[in-house]
């Protein structure tokens, strides 16, 4: 299967894409991953991402394009994979076609994470970052044993900038703006699968695997 993951900031995409991933026996690859991967490696594509973000500027599509090009090309990837965080836009979606055109293969569904605005919210003006690892957790829904403190590494927790409430209702109308062609085009395809994101992780996980089992070969 190769499925994109779409849903809003704080919809609880990456904990769904590592159990959706883990369901389906598929390698979960988020942009991420992808870039902490190729800064820490000094790869070329990583060194010139690494300038725009040390800059405060978005890495350009074309920079992001290529490292997701690299690690599609990576054996583990070759049989599906569950893409999160790409494409971001109707452009990188066309991206994405020809690179899976090379390989004669396609998409196989787009999985939309549906939740309202004010749960949003309060998943993200909740979310406590470590420090050391990246590692999110929340003080409501999936808090540490030690408040402040990484269960997985020791490390400090922190609120990110654009995790406080004021910021969040402005980050989703940027979504909503951003996405809202992307989710069309797919939708257009027929390619497109919305699932209600709201309620406890293991409720969300199995209407995800629901509504995509018949994709999956
Ligand atoms: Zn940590």
């Amino acid at each position: 299967m190769r499925l994109v993951l779409v849903g809003p900031p704080g919809a609880g995409k990456g904990t769904q894409a590592e159990f959706i991933a883990a369901h389906f026996g598929i390698p979960k690859i988020s942009t991420g991953d992808i870039f902490r991967a190729n800064v820490s490696g000094g790869t070329e594509l990583g060194k010139q991402a690494k300038q725009y973000m040390d800059a405060g500027d978005l890495v350009p599509d074309e920079v992001t394009n290529a490292m997701v090009h690299d690690r599609l090309q990576q054996d583990d990837a070759l049989d599906g994979f569950l893409l999160d965080g790409f494409p971001r836009n109707v452009a990188q979606a066309y991206e994405l076609d020809k690179m899976l055109a090379e390989s004669s293969t396609t998409i196989s569904v787009v999985l939309d994470l549906d939740v309202d605005h004010d749960e949003v919210v309060r998943r993200l003006s909740g979310r406590r970052t470590c420090k050391n690892c990246g590692h999110v957790w929340h003080i409501e829904y999936d808090k540490p044993k030690v408040d402040g403190v990484c269960d997985k590494c020791g490390g400090e927790l922190y609120q990110r900038d654009d995790d406080h409430a004021e910021t969040v209702r402005h980050r989703l109308e940027v979504y909503a703006a951003q996405t809202a062609p992307l989710i069309e085009f797919y939708d257009e395809r027929a390619q497109l699968v919305a699932i209600n994101a709201l309620g406890t992780v293991e409720d969300v996980t199995e209407r995800a695997i629901a509504a995509l089992t018949s994709y999956a070969d």
